[in-house]
């Protein structure tokens, strides 16, 4: 503890209560001695933040980006954006401890690259976690972004739940899953990949992922903009699905409910396959306040059997874009904290 303590990894912070004898020092993880950076990017947004070591940002930005624009271009705007909230902090590079970059695709967390994603063209296999270490020269974590915010969701909101599931649907669709409070990434690292399940193979409309009939293709937010555009009015991205509902628009609202609706088919089937304690709804769409949440709560209760769905929570995500960012950190800072790494970082063999 001693030495603990002398490397700032944890603090005291007063005294507990005592059962006789002298009373026992309180120690917590200490917040300030270290720092993570990290960034959520989307297919058309991106929030960088710089985060303590209780995953509280302490300097974030957020901006509009295009993640087709290539990784070269996308991760040179995160360094620049990582040391200008290192600056605006007053911080130095020499305090980050950990870097968490989540990506909406499939990742090789191991490895820290790209597997696939349809809304990255140019990223697929690309080492993300080596070419950050080139600025960085700690450990840097790649993440998928629905996963990431399921494991920010659960940490901040629902802890006392053993499972949860997130769906985010901006412009895509993908789903995170926490199993008795640990991401559940599957063998080939491709679990919550939910957005491409073709339910409906006679239907003309394509998909990023080339097929026909995906829930993606009918339901996610570059569909709903899509169906919703017509001469005159033309429609752009998730984003502006969200500002159409937000302004009253019915179409725009029908549009969404129905694409709620479309949604709970597959996730009526998730939901009896994992029965979880809660179900977080996030991403853009979860800014439509409930017109979305109730399409797909409708056909989730429709079409599951009542008992895997008597204590089932389906809720709009609480945290926002912060879910993306508080999980990013959370993951940095529990790599970070693992005995392996605390041991190397003291110089001592682990025994
Ligand atoms: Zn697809």
């Amino acid at each position: 503890m001693d030495r603990l303590i002398a490397a700032r990894y944890i603090r005291e912070s007063g005294t507990g209560h005592s059962g006789g004898g002298r009373p026992p020092s309180v120690l917590e993880i200490d917040p300030a001695a270290r720092l993570v950076l990290v960034a959520d990017l989307g297919a058309e947004h991106a929030t960088v933040a710089l985060c303590d070591m209780w995953a509280e940002p302490i300097a974030e930005e957020h901006a509009e980006i295009d993640i087709g624009s290539g990784p070269e271009r996308v991760l040179g705007w995160v360094c620049e954006v990582f040391h200008r909230l290192l600056d605006k902090a007053g911080r130095l590079p020499s305090e980050v401890c950990g870097v968490g970059i989540a990506v909406p695709g499939s990742v090789d967390h191991d490895s820290g690259r790209v597997l696939r994603s349809f809304l990255m063209p140019g990223w697929d296999d690309y080492p993300i976690a080596d070419v950050l270490r080139g600025s960085f020269d700690v450990p840097v974590l790649v993440e998928n972004d629905a996963t990431a915010m399921a494991l920010g969701e659960w940490w901040g909101s629902w802890r006392a739940t053993r499972s949860l599931m997130l769906v985010k649907v901006s412009t895509a669709i993908g789903a995170g899953i926490v199993l008795d409070g640990r991401i559940y990434r599957g063998v080939e690292n491709a679990a919550g990949s939910i957005g491409h399940v073709r339910i409906r193979e006679d239907d003309e409309r394509v998909c990023t992922c080339g097929s026909r009939g995906c829930v993606a293709a009918l339901a996610g937010g570059r569909a709903i903009a899509r169906d919703l555009s017509r001469p005159g009015r033309e429609v752009t991205g998730s984003r502006g699905v969200v500002r159409l509902v937000q302004a009253g628009d019915p179409d725009a609202i029908a549009a969404v409910q129905e694409a709620g609706r479309t949604l709970g088919i597959v996730l009526a089937t998730a939901v009896s396959l994992l029965n979880p304690g809660v179900l977080v709804l996030a991403g853009d769409m979860a800014e439509t306040r409930e017109h979305h949440l109730t399409g797909v709560r409708e056909m989730i209760y429709r079409r599951s059997l009542p008992y895997t769905t008597r204590d089932l929570e389906i809720v709009n995500s609480s945290l926002g874009r912060r879910a993306g960012i508080s999980g990013n950190a959370l993951a940095v800072i529990e790599h970070v904290l693992a005995p392996g790494q605390v041991d190397r970082h003291l110089g001592s063999a682990a025994s």
